[in-house]
């Protein structure tokens, strides 16, 4: 299939999943046609500089840290939680740096993560069945019929809330907000504050030290100090609006680049090799990801490295793989081993999220530690087999939400309701994620 020609609309030919049901085909069209004429997010160079720095991961040279939110909402497009979550992911990425003694790479799920797959069609309350909510790209996310039916006019928001987004997060990554100085003050904070301080305050220390040594010899002003290098990704799952954003750059000859972020990724669900959504993704020049689940095989893990990555170039395809921290002994292995068998190129990164989802009466959850469970399940299988964990994958925010249990405060499924916000999946919040980024520094260091 891989040697049919590609053009950014060849998907629509192919079987697809997870598609809105449209009801005005017109009005998507019209949309469509508008989106086209934005201008692009991203430029292909920072595509190219990302895959660089990716492949610096798979070959165990620098470390992977992507998080977010699980879907961005228009209701809490707010600079505030721009910089929170911003301002966490720095702060994980400095400890991370420290215990991998690497690069650490910042790729946000930031700047357009809108669109949402669903396990089922619809949602059943009280006896109402309605649409699913499929993210504020395409529906809303009350319990109406009229806020479920998919909008094409959503596309038009979500670009301009990722522009502008996007514009902020380039703001502070280089006007003086990520100075690494500030952000080890945020970490000694928290440090400080957290129940688990004696754990923390030992590495917190040590890199507090590593800066004043770093400073008496005058290197306290160099740009690796003062700024940082950030990157934007989503789930490329509409792929109608993905389409109208991919362009062919004057710069970049004979590559179409998919404009709307840096990285793209294909879901666990739109994951088919003869689906829509491998299709785009094969021919979009970026960086791109697929998420690896559980009922993955490895005879269709190496055929879809083939059809994503057929020139086998490093950076090209990172493999999110998201089993659940009771499985990933059984199933990683098995992919590690079928993939270096076959001499293919990849990026290895682990979301630990996804395969540890569990029902806390009406809430959805996640454990912390199933969380970490999981990522030192998938260090232990690359350890064993010889491979390279490439980084790690979180859905978090910056706020002080409860929707995910345990951590050092020990949040209950009582404390659920407190303040649970997301609109999809639960986050780790500021504090979890921070000691999730502690605890993986230390497992690094030793
Ligand atoms: C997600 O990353 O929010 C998601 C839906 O993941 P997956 O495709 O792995 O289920
Ligand atoms: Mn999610």
């Amino acid at each position: 299939m891989s040697a049919r020609a590609w053009t950014p609309d060849s998907w629509r030919a192919m079987p697809i999943r997870q598609v809105p049901d449209y009801p005005d085909q017109a009005r998507l069209k019209a949309m469509e046609d508008k989106v086209r004429r934005f201008p692009p997010l991203v430029f292909a160079g920072e595509a190219d500089r990302l895959k660089a720095q990716l492949a610096r991961a798979g070959d165990g040279n620098a470390f992977i840290l992507q998080g977010g939110d699980c879907a961005e909402s228009f209701a809490e497009f707010h600079a505030n939680n721009i910089r929170d979550t911003f301002r966490v992911l720095l702060q994980m990425a400095v400890v991370l740096t420290f215990g991998a003694a690497l690069p650490v790479v910042k790729l946000g799920r930031m700047a357009g993560q809108f669109a949402k797959p669903r396990s089922s069609d619809t949602e059943t309350i009280d006896g109402v069945t309605l649409p699913s909510y499929r993210g504020d790209i395409v529906n809303g996310p009350d319990f109406t019929a009229e806020a479920r039916v998919p909008d094409p006019g959503r596309m038009e928001f979500a670009y301009l809330q990722s522009a502008a987004t996007l514009n902020l997060l380039r703001a502070f990554a280089t006007g003086g907000y990520a100075d690494l100085h500030q952000v080890h003050r945020w970490n000694l904070d928290f440090a400080a504050r957290s129940p688990l301080a004696d754990r923390y305050a030992g590495l917190a220390h040590r890199i507090d030290e590593t800066l004043r040594f770093m400073g008496a010899c005058g290197m306290s002003d160099l740009p690796q100090v003062r700024e940082t290098e950030f990157y934007t990704s989503h789930e490329a799952l509409l792929l109608p609006f993905e389409e109208s954003l991919t362009r062919q750059p004057s710069t970049h000859p004979g590559r179409h680049f998919a404009c709307s972020a840096h990285f793209l990724w294909i879901g666990d669900r739109t994951r088919q090799p003869d689906g829509a959504h491998v299709e785009f993704m094969r021919g979009i020049a970026n960086p791109i990801g697929m998420k690896v689940g559980p009922s993955m095989e490895a005879d269709e893990l190496v055929k879809l490295t083939e059809i994503l990555n057929p020139a086998n170039e490093k950076g090209r395809l990172t493999l999110i793989s998201r089993m659940g921290a009771e499985k990933v002994e059984a199933k990683l292995p098995g992919l590690l081993r079928a993939v270096k068998r076959a001499g293919r190129n990849v990026v290895w990164l682990c979301d630990p999220m996804h395969g540890n989802g569990v029902k806390a009466g009406a809430y959805k959850t996640r454990s912390f530690d199933a969380i970490l469970g999981e990522v030192r399940g998938f260090f232990d299988c690359h350890a064993a087999e010889g491979t390279v964990p490439g980084g790690v994958h979180v859905e978090m925010t910056g706020q002080n939400v409860t929707e995910c249990l345990g951590g050092a405060h020990r949040l209950t499924e009582a404390d659920l309701a407190a303040n649970y916000a997301t609109f999809c999946d639960p986050r780790l919040n500021a504090e979890q994620s921070l000691e999730l980024a502690f605890l993986i520094s230390e497992e690094l260091k030793a």
